[in-house]
């Protein structure tokens, strides 16, 4: 296939991949491009198109529905970047979810922005700093940590590569913890703290019991809120920071940028887990897909309760197709609202999902 075809299809999306997706139309082309540069044909064409291929799936004993998601897997996708880093948040929820915990704190760390910077140079300036933060991190009572680092384009030209850290304390205060981390950043940036301001870093939950909330398990794009506050804090929090690229891309306008975001990211770390939280708690599933080739449901709040009454599912067809005859057939209007109609938080993808169902009935 020719670049300029596929680039054309990275530019219209169908509606459900508008839903996944939002308004990236630049983005994607910029990706696309990228990809047909460095001659990743196959790569472009899955990305390009992820999301058409996604399938809905209709409960036997009942209106219900999740997604059977054919995500393309690229580190690039605003959606399937998210999945990955949802894999991180699980992790970290086996543990909150099963365990008592200690203090959690969440911890920014900035540097200086270089307005002439490319991003892989920002990055790599940053990780060398902060492997000298994170080698002092069992001394500053660190029991365990999640890490995700966020590149986003800085205001005045350059990057702004920070990263966001949730860290299980033990035997520390935040305050001890910020006086033992904060003199070493400074220092692995040679400024000595000249330029650059102090550690954003505050308390998120105090040390308790396992976080039952949390334990519940993933529940993928559409997932609830726990009712409880500490939990809801972290899922938050985690959340957040475990976001793809959609978050990370915005401003990203000149084709310059877009291809240096391609350049640093296709391939890279994003999220870092250390102590306990780099392995999984032994009451999660474990599961390690290949992204590409993901079959798994895509949790959506109707997953949990198929795994108690081991419900059956039948495909009902792709998601666009149930779209568009959501449009005149009411069977399939109740079939889709499913997905949005328990969920109450307001991802930008719940947003967007509902807004199409909202634009059917009118
Ligand atoms: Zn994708």
């Amino acid at each position: 296939m020719h670049a300029f075809h596929l680039r054309g299809l990275s530019r219209k999306l169908s509606p459900w991949q508008f839903v996944l997706h939002g308004d990236t139309s630049a983005y994607r082309e910029g990706v696309v491009t990228w990809m047909c540069q460095q001659e990743r044909w196959k790569q472009a064409r899955k990305f390009a198109l992820c999301g058409r291929g996604d399938v809905g799936q209709g409960c036997a004993s009942g209106s219900a529905l999740r997604v059977r998601p054919r995500g393309c897997g690229s580190r690039l996708c605003a959606r399937c970047s998210r999945k990955y880093g949802r894999r991180y948040y699980r992790r970290v929820a086996g543990w909150l979810g099963n365990e008592a915990h200690g203090e959690l704190v969440h911890v920014v760390f900035t540097q200086r922005q270089l307005p002439f910077e490319s991003l892989s140079q920002a990055m790599g300036r940053f990780q060398g700093a902060f492997l000298r933060v994170t080698r002092r991190w069992a001394l500053a009572g660190v029991a365990a940590g999640l890490v995700s680092f966020h590149p986003k384009v800085g205001r005045a030209g350059g990057w702004h590569f920070h990263a966001h850290a949730v860290l299980e304390l033990r035997g520390v205060t935040l305050e001890d913890f910020v006086a033992a981390v904060q003199p070493v950043w400074w220092a692995a940036q040679q400024m000595g703290g000249a330029g650059l301001p102090p550690l954003f870093a505050r308390v998120v939950c105090g040390a308790g019991a396992a976080l039952a909330g949390l334990a519940k398990g993933e529940q993928g794009e559409f997932w609830e809120e726990s009712p409880d506050q500490a939990t809801r804090v972290l899922q938050y929090v985690v959340r957040d920071m475990v976001q793809g690229v959609d978050r990370w891309g915005e401003g990203l306008d000149g084709k310059r940028m877009a291809e240096g975001f391609c350049d640093a990211l296709a391939d890279a770390k994003m999220h870092r887990t250390y102590g306990k939280w780099r392995r999984a708690h032994d009451a999660e599933d474990v599961e390690e897909v290949d992204l590409g080739e993901s079959d798994e449901a895509p949790g959506t709040v109707t997953e949990k309760d198929a795994k108690k009454g081991a419900l059956e599912w039948f495909d009902v067809g792709t998601m666009d197709s149930i779209l568009y005859r959501a449009r005149s057939e009411q069977e399939f209007r109740s079939y889709a609202l499913t997905l949005v109609s328990r969920p109450l938080h307001r991802s930008p993808l719940t947003r967007r999902l509902s807004a199409a169902l909202a634009s059917l009935v009118s």
